[in-house]
C-alpha cells in the first residue's frame, strides 16, 4: 500500500492536500531546522514523494546520527522515528558539563513538535530546555508539571513566557525566574500575542494547566482530561482544526479507567467504611485500637489534590500539608484545597505526601510512631497506569477484596492504586476527536499506536470534507 508520510514526525500525510503536506512538513522542518543543514531540508523534501511505508518492523538498527531527528533510512515508520527521538531525549539527560562557576547542559534533542509556526512568526510551546530557539519570539508554558518546565529557571532569559496566571505565580515562587519574562495570560479570553490570537482554556490536568488554541485553528492541549466541557467550549467557539497538538498519554484501547469523581467517591467510602469498623485488639500494646485512620495521599508537585479533599470531607477532618507543599496550594490559590487545610499535623487525618513516600517500605518504619494515634494508615496511590481493563469495577466491594491493596503489620498499614487519572482515557480520546475532528494529529507522548491516530486523522478528514461540501 502507498502511503505518504511525513520525513521527521513519520505521521501519514496521506489524507492532506499537497499545500497542507508541504504545511506540515514545513512545522516539522523548521522545528528542528537550527539543528540542521540545508542539505538535509533539501533532502527531506526531497523524500516526501517518495517515502513510502514497507514494513512495519521498528527495530532495525540505524546508524546513529548526530541529530537523531532527521536522518532516518526511507523505509522508516512512526514508531522508528519516535524511538530515535525518545532516544535523543534519555541521551540528552547528560551530567551537566562545569564551565568557570556555571552549569551548563548540553543543548538537548528538540522534538519537532515543539515550535509551532504561524506566517512568519515561531512561537515555542513546553519548550525551555533548548536554550535559545532561533526566531521563537514566545514561549508558551501549558503547566507546572517538570516535564514541561523543565530547563526554566533564575537564569532564564531567551524570551517572554506566557502562561495562566496559577502557573505564573509557581513558575515565580518556585523556579525563581525574573518575573519581568512572566505574562500571564487569563482562561477563556481571547488574546492577542505577537499577531497570533490565543486562547487559554482549562485543560482539567493539574491545577492551573491550561490548553492553548492559536489563531482559532491550532490547538495544542498541553496535559490534559478531555471532558464534556471542553468540548462544549471549544464547539462554543467553532473551531475547525488545522492542527492538534495532541496529550496521547493513553493512546491505547486497553487504557479504561472511570470518571474522577467515581474515584474520588469511592476513595471516601472506603476510608469512611475502613474507620467505621469495630475496634481491634493490638497485641503490641496490649489494648483495643481506636478506630481512627490516618490517610496518605500521594500527589506530585501539584495535581490530584482533590482526592484528598474529598477523603478530608468524608472523615471531617482536615488536610496537612509540609510548609513546602502549603506555600505551593496557597499559591495556586483555590480555595477549595487551602480552606481544608489544617494548622498542625495532629489535627489532620489527611496528608498530602509526595508520590514516592506513599508505599509500604517508605510507611513500615513510621507505624510505630503512628500506632500510638491511628488504628490503621491508609496510603491511596493515584494513578491511571494501574486499571488495564473495565472488567472489574471500581466501587467500594471491589476495594474491600484483598488482592485491592498490598499490606504489612496485619493489615495496619495498606496501601491502594487506584485509577484517579489527570489525563484522558482512550475513550475519552477517541471521543474528543470525534467531536473535534481534525485531519493533521500531532502526538506529544507517545509513538505507540500512530495507526489509531491515522485513522482519526481520517475521520476528521471525512467530517471536515462534508462541512465544506455544504457551503
Ligand atoms: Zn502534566
Ligand atoms: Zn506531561
Amino acid at each position: 500500500m502507498e502511503a505518504v508520510s511525513c520525513p521527521i514526525c513519520s505521521v501519514s500525510l496521506k489524507l492532506l492536500s499537497e499545500r497542507e503536506r508541504e504545511e506540515h512538513c514545513d512545522i516539522c522542518l523548521d522545528s528542528c531546522s537550527f539543528l540542521e543543514t540545508n542539505q538535509n531540508r533539501k533532502r527531506a523534501f526531497s523524500e516526501l514523494e517518495e517515502i513510502t511505508i514497507t514494513s512495519t518492523s521498528t527495530n532495525e538498527n540505524h546508524s546513529p546520527s548526530s541529530n537523531g531527528l532527521i536522518k532516518q533510512p526511507r523505509t522508516a515508520v512512526n514508531n522508528s522515528k519516535w524511538a530515535s527521538i525518545l532516544k535523543g531525549k534519555e541521551a540528552s539527560v547528560d551530567s551537566p558539563v562545569k564551565t568557570g562557576n556555571n552549569f551548563i547542559s548540553k543543548q538537548r534533542q528538540m522534538p519537532f513538535y515543539k515550535v509551532l509556526r504561524f506566517g512568519e512568526q515561531k512561537i515555542a510551546v513546553d519548550a525551555f530546555n533548548y536554550n535559545k530557539i532561533p526566531n521563537v519570539t514566545a514561549y508558551f508554558l501549558t503547566h507546572f508539571h517538570s516535564d514541561h518546565y523543565g530547563g526554566l529557571g533564575k537564569t532564564w532569559s531567551h524570551g517572554p513566557i506566557y502562561c495562566s496566571p496559577e502557573t505564573a505565580r509557581l513558575v515565580i515562587l518556585q523556579l525563581k525566574v525574573d518575573p519581568q519574562y512572566i505574562h500571564p495570560v487569563e482562561f477563556n479570553k481571547e488574546v492577542e500575542i505577537n499577531n497570533i490570537k490565543v486562547l487559554f482554556l482549562d485543560a482539567n490536568h493539574c491545577p492551573g494547566a491550561a490548553i492553548i488554541l492559536f489563531n482559532r485553528d491550532v490547538l495544542h492541549t498541553g496535559d490534559f482530561r478531555a471532558s464534556e466541557d471542553l468540548i462544549i467550549e471549544l464547539k462554543k467557539h467553532r473551531v475547525q482544526l488545522k492542527t492538534l497538538y495532541l496529550d496521547t498519554t493513553y493512546l491505547d484501547p486497553s487504557r479504561k479507567f472511570p470518571p474522577q469523581q467515581t474515584v474520588i467517591d469511592t476513595c471516601a467510602q472506603l476510608c469512611s467504611y475502613l474507620q467505621s469498623r469495630p475496634a481491634r485488639y493490638d497485641f503490641f500494646f496490649q489494648r483495643n485500637l481506636k478506630q481512627k485512620i490516618l490517610v496518605l495521599v500521594g500527589t506530585y508537585t501539584i495535581g490530584k489534590e482533590r482526592i484528598a479533599v474529598g477523603i478530608a470531607k468524608a472523615l471531617n477532618t482536615k488536610i496537612w500539608a509540609a510548609p513546602s507543599k502549603r506555600k505551593i496550594l496557597e499559591a495556586i490559590g483555590d480555595n477549595q484545597i487551602t480552606d481544608i487545610l489544617g494548622e498542625t499535623e495532629n489535627e489532620c487525618q489527611v496528608y498530602l505526601t509526595y508520590m514516592n513516600e506513599v508505599n509500604l517500605a517508605k510507611m513500615k518504619p513510621r507505624w510505630n510512631k503512628w500506632r500510638n494515634s491511628y488504628s490503621q494508615v491508609i496510603g491511596i496511590v493515584p494513578t491511571g497506569w494501574t486499571w488495564k481493563s473495565s472488567a472489574q469495577k471500581f466501587d467500594l466491594e471491589t476495594l474491600k477484596n484483598k488482592n485491592a491493596y498490598t499490606s504489612a503489620d496485619q493489615g495496619s498499614i495498606r496501601v491502594y492504586k487506584v485509577p484517579y487519572s489527570e489525563h484522558s482515557s482512550y475513550a475519552e480520546l477517541e471521543n474528543f476527536c470525534h467531536e473535534i475532528p481534525c485531519r493533521n494529529i500531532i502526538s506529544t507522548v507517545t509513538s505507540k499506536n500512530q495507526n489509531i491516530l491515522q485513522q482519526w486523522q481520517k475521520q476528521g478528514k471525512a467530517k471536515s470534507d462534508t462541512k465544506s461540501s455544504h457551503h
